[in-house]
């Protein structure tokens, strides 16, 4: 059951304190409290675990602080939508707003393999006024064979390029927590010239240790990405564990699934469920059209299929991209053959925006006639 207080009740007002005292005295409930920052306001919500059967919901609702109660029926207690009204996660992060509204482009690096491709790299974003990357120094590859990523030597340079060319975020994978604490340590050695966002990706989103260790800490937001061959209430039960530990700064990212219907495209494209994960959960959604789709080819219209895939993810109300551009793809060592290149940058993004208006004009037309 979730008890959702008057927006902006402050915990040291008496109604705030009547309340929390009639709640601690429930007998086997316990209390959980989260508190969402929604756009205008604070909102405060208790979670009363335990034997919520034989409760009363009108006693609860009568509390003072008390303005709705809601009984949950579905398992995603804290990142899941209880009702349409519950307002999406919205955080800020280094300057920069996530949220199931807004959008941003995180353009970079699959992995950074040299000082000087990771320089243009950022240098071209902040030239089209673009505050986030991508930048891979924690590779988890198939082939145990296979270049493993830069890890912490890169990390240095990485960050101190993004603090010159005024990149914010940087969405950089993490596979085990020991990858948190080197990326902690070097941002503070540094200075903090930038901010990064830890991505979970497709192969650990059921490692369970890692998420909790990830939900334990509040500094850094976390994007997830979705398995590629499990379940969607698996793949939101694994965000839910970032959330139960305390993190509630979680951005959801859709990447294609693994099916042996997939190919020519590298997994099968699940855009269409951008606003089943908007409606599902207050996660902003992220798409992954290049680990969806892995290749640059085109059809007859001249556009790329990775072109088409953003279009389908951002025409349907994604928050976030997250795409391979390589200044040099074929220097790159891990996934050069689906990066798009520099030259490819500024028709990539004049893409993105017209599909995006799109989408705006798409709501307002829907907003108009209902
Ligand atoms: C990546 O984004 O570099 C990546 C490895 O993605 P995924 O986990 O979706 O395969
Ligand atoms: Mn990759």
């Amino acid at each position: 059951m979730l008890a959702i207080l008057h927006p902006d009740t402050d915990e040291n007002s008496e109604d705030y304190k009547k309340t929390l005292h009639f709640l601690e005295g429930l007998q086997d409930i316990q209390l959980q409290n989260h508190v969402v920052h929604g756009q205008q306001q604070k909102l405060t919500e208790i979670y009363l675990v335990g034997n919520t059967a034989k409760l009363d919901i009108e006693d609860i609702s009568s509390l003072p602080a008390v303005e709705k109660v809601v009984r949950i029926s579905h398992e995603f207690r804290i990142l899941g939508k209880h009702s349409p009204e519950s307002p999406s996660l919205d955080f800020e992060y280094n300057g920069i707003r996530f949220n199931q509204e807004n959008f941003h482009l995180f353009a970079g690096l699959c992995a950074v393999d040299r000082r000087e491709n990771v320089e243009i790299m950022m240098k071209t974003l902040q030239q089209f006024g673009l505050q986030c990357t991508r930048m891979g120094a924690y590779k988890p590859r198939t082939n145990p064979y296979s270049f493993q990523g830069h890890g912490l030597e890169c990390l240095p340079y990485v960050f101190e390029l993004a603090g010159k060319y005024g990149i914010r975020v940087i969405a950089m994978e993490v596979t085990h927590e020991k990858h948190l604490e080197e990326i902690e340590n070097c941002l503070e050695a540094c200075g903090r010239p930038t901010g990064v966002m830890l991505q979970v990706g497709t192969r650990n989103i059921q490692n369970f240790e890692l998420l909790k260790n990830l939900g334990r800490q509040n500094t850094y937001p976390v994007l997830l990405k979705r398995g590629f061959g499990i379940s969607l209430t698996e793949s939101l039960n694994a965000a839910e564990y970032l959330a139960s530990e305390g993190n509630t700064r979680v951005i959801f990212c859709l990447r294609g699934m693994k099916t042996s219907f997939n190919t020519p495209h590298r997994n099968m494209v699940d855009f269409g469920h951008v606003p089943v994960i908007k409606r599902m959960t207050r996660m902003p959604v992220c798409i992954d059209p290049s680990h969806s789709v892995g290749t640059l080819e085109h059809s007859s219209d001249g556009i790329p299929d990775v072109f088409h895939a953003t279009a389908q993810g951002v025409i349907a109300g994604a928050n976030m991209v997250l795409v391979d551009f390589h200044p040099r793809p074929a220097e790159a060592l891990v996934d050069g053959p689906q990066a798009l290149t520099m030259e490819e940058l500024p028709i990539y993004l004049e893409d993105v925006e017209l599909t995006r208006e799109t989408y705006l004009k798409r709501i307002q037309r829907f907003q108009a006639a209902s």
